[in-house]
Parts: C-alpha cells; sequence; structure tokens
C-alpha cells in the first residue's frame, strides 16, 4: 500500500500463492479434491488436532460445527455479544435460541463465570486473544470455539484449534484474517465422528453406497453445499505455510503500537497475552478512546480506514426483538462506546504505523477540543 487509503486489514498475497491457484487450474479438478485433502491434512498438523473439515466460508463452519454436535430447537446457545453476527446467528441456522453473557472487560473475551447454564457455548477468541477455556466453571454438552480470528494463537494447552477443552475449532479464511482462501473457513476436532458428520453436512449429507452399485449414494438429512473449491484450498496451503510469519509480523507490529501509544492521553490498550505460553493472533488491535465518532471520523478523513469491531449482537434489531437489552451488557457497551481498531496486517509498514499514530493523536486532540 502506498499513501493514501490505509485500511484495518488487507491479505497478504504473493508469486507463490499465484503459482499455487494457476497450478490448481491447470488441472482437471476445479472444485473439493486433492487440494482441499491436502489443506486439511496441513491445517490438522498445523493445530494439533486429528482432523479439519474446510468449508464455503466461515459463517458455514460455524453452521456446520453446531448441526455436527445435535444442536437444533429447544436448545439454548450462548455466546460473547462483542462479535461478529455470525457467532450467534449459527443458532438461528439450527433452529437453537440464542443466549450472550456479558465481556470481561480486562480480556474483551466472553466472561467465562458469568455463562448462563447452556446447551452449547460458542466461545469467540475476540481480537485472536485466545479465551480461558480451561477454566470455564460448567462445561455445557458442546464447546465450540469461534477462532476466526484466532488462527495462529496459542495457550499452554497447545494452538488454538488443537480443541485442549472443546468439542470444536472453527476458522476463518476471509482476507482480513490470519490465512485468506478469499472466502473459505473450517472446523477442526479430535473426534472422528463429529469429522464424518461435518463431511456430510458440507457436502448435501451424501453418504456413498457402494455395495448397492458403484453409482450409488444415499441422503438421509438436510444439508448443504458448503464446499471449499481447490482453487481456494491451493491457496490456503500456500498461505498456511507463512502463517507463523503473518503472526509474528502482526505481534510485532503490535508491539510497536503498544510502544508508541504508550504515552498518549485517552488511549487505552488492548489486553496482551497475559502470561509464556500464551500466543495473541492480533487480528484486531483495538483500542478504546473516548468520543470515538468524532476520532472515527478525522482518521477516515486522513485516510485511515480504522473499523469498529463490533456493534454488540444484541444491538441488531434481529436480535434487540428478542428482548436483549444494552443494560443487560454493561462491560459490552462500556467497551463498545470507545473501541478502534487500528490498521494492522503483516505488510503495514513501519512508517504507516507512524502515520496512524500521528493521525490518531491528531483526531484525539480535535475531539477533545470539540
Ligand atoms: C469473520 C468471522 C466470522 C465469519 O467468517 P466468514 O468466513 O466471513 O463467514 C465468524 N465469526 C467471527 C468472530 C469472525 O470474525
Amino acid at each position: 500500500m502506498s499513501a493514501g487509503e490505509l485500511p484495518y486489514s488487507r491479505q497478504v498475497i504473493d508469486d507463490d500463492d499465484v503459482a499455487a491457484v494457476i497450478a490448481v487450474l491447470r488441472s482437471d479438478r476445479l472444485t473439493t479434491g486433492p487440494a482441499v485433502d491436502q489443506l486439511e491434512a496441513a491445517l490438522a498438523a498445523k493445530v494439533g488436532a486429528r482432523h479439519a473439515v474446510t468449508f464455503a466460508n466461515g459463517t458455514a463452519a460455524l453452521h456446520g460445527a453446531l448441526a455436527a454436535a445435535g444442536i437444533g430447537p429447544g436448545d439454548r446457545v450462548v455466546t460473547s455479544p462483542l462479535s461478529f453476527a455470525a457467532s450467534a446467528t449459527c443458532a438461528l441456522y439450527v433452529g437453537a435460541q440464542v443466549g450472550f453473557a456479558d465481556i470481561d472487560p480486562d480480556t474483551l473475551n466472553i466472561d467465562l463465570d458469568a455463562v448462563p447454564p447452556c446447551d452449547a457455548l460458542v466461545a469467540v477468541h475476540y481480537a485472536g486473544l485466545p479465551c480461558d477455556l480451561a477454566s470455564l466453571p460448567r462445561r455445557p454438552r458442546v464447546v465450540v470455539e469461534d477462532a476466526c480470528h484466532a488462527l495462529g494463537a496459542a495457550t499452554p494447552d497447545g494452538p488454538v484449534g488443537s480443541c485442549a477443552h472443546s468439542d470444536m475449532t472453527v476458522f476463518s479464511f476471509h482476507p482480513v484474517k490470519s490465512i485468506t482462501t478469499g472466502e473459505g473457513g473450517a472446523v477442526t476436532t479430535n473426534s472422528a465422528e463429529l469429522a464424518a458428520s461435518l463431511r456430510r453436512f458440507r457436502s448435501h449429507g451424501m453418504v456413498a453406497r457402494p455395495e448397492d452399485g458403484g453409482w450409488c449414494y444415499e441422503i438421509d438429512e438436510v444439508a448443504y453445499n458448503y464446499r471449499l473449491t481447490d482453487m481456494q484450498a491451493a491457496l490456503g496451503s500456500s498461505q498456511l505455510g507463512k502463517l507463523g510469519s503473518f503472526v509474528a509480523m502482526r505481534n510485532a507490529l503490535a508491539d510497536r503500537y503498544r510502544n508508541l501509544l504508550a504515552d498518549a492521553r485517552g488511549v487505552v490498550l488492548p489486553p496482551a497475552a497475559p502470561r509464556a505460553g500464551w500466543r495473541h493472533a492480533y487480528h484486531l488491535f483495538a483500542v478504546q478512546v473516548a468520543d470515538r465518532r468524532s476520532v472515527y471520523d478525522s482518521m477516515h478523513a486522513a485516510g485511515i480506514t480504522a473499523q469498529v469491531h463490533y456493534v454488540p449482537i444484541y444491538r441488531h434489531p434481529l436480535y434487540a426483538r428478542m428482548g436483549f437489552t444494552p443494560d443487560q451488557f454493561p462491560n459490552t457497551e462500556r467497551a463498545y462506546a470507545g473501541l478502534l481498531s487500528l490498521p494492522l496486517f503483516p505488510t503495514l509498514t513501519r512508517s504507516d504505523q507512524d502515520r496512524v499514530v500521528d493521525v490518531l493523536a491528531h483526531a484525539l486532540v480535535r475531539a477533545e477540543a470539540a
């Protein structure tokens, strides 16, 4: 990126990535084939899970995870209100009820002590900082990690995705996330049954019946076409090889933001990895500022496309209609009032970062004067 608009995040694509996609385009298989198998094997190995099942996107992967776990009508799914809406909407897809617990202001993750009784927890690793699922006081029947921010993160129990304290972990490969396939997602699990169920769910529920003829298959459940293509998977495998360096660059830039902003008045820095053995994936570097609206507008006017993650899910009319109100979630409301994600991606240059800090400082002064 030269001068001009600086986005809050963007993909990093190199010649190897391009070559990997072109190789598939010249091959016989475009859709789900050997490149998907390869990505699934590489992802499972990378995060230390027995199985990885790719999906068309992270939202489809969340849908698949709840369906595979048998969550449906009559069940209650609890998630963090400070997330992308898909963390909650996946419950509605399977006919379940949605619930929220307020966030812990120190981590911006769901307060695990406040999770009400439920059938499934969708634990979001906000900004790429893992929830401490080892300390979940009451484990519901199903625990799904929404790790769409957290590919490349780790806790002392292993990489996020190893499912040390969960049934399944969901990833997204949208261009703003740790690695990209354009659109794409995956679920990792250590359960062979869940993996088989996820595979059926992403491909029409089809089960081959070779004993009845080579052509024969059966469909015994309502399922979808949520498959990733081989073109996308080839890109994903190429990107996955660079995950370690991408996350290291994000961490170095986040550390540099911390230094540059250490003395900035009126800026609350985001929570860092709490102690040794924890690795933050830094999908986001979300500061909190007073008068966020004015700061946001000033930064955009200067070409810095800072973003807000997120409008709390209960504030969307779809959820407000279910009876959720902001006063039920005071910690989320306080955080939301100030949150602003500064540009952060592996190829963000030091001079771009200096410009962000400079523009932010001016925006804060202007907001204070107003
Ligand atoms: C990006 C994201 C999703 C959805 O992933 P898509 O691949 O865009 O469908 C779900 N949950 C969270 C927390 C996300 O950030």
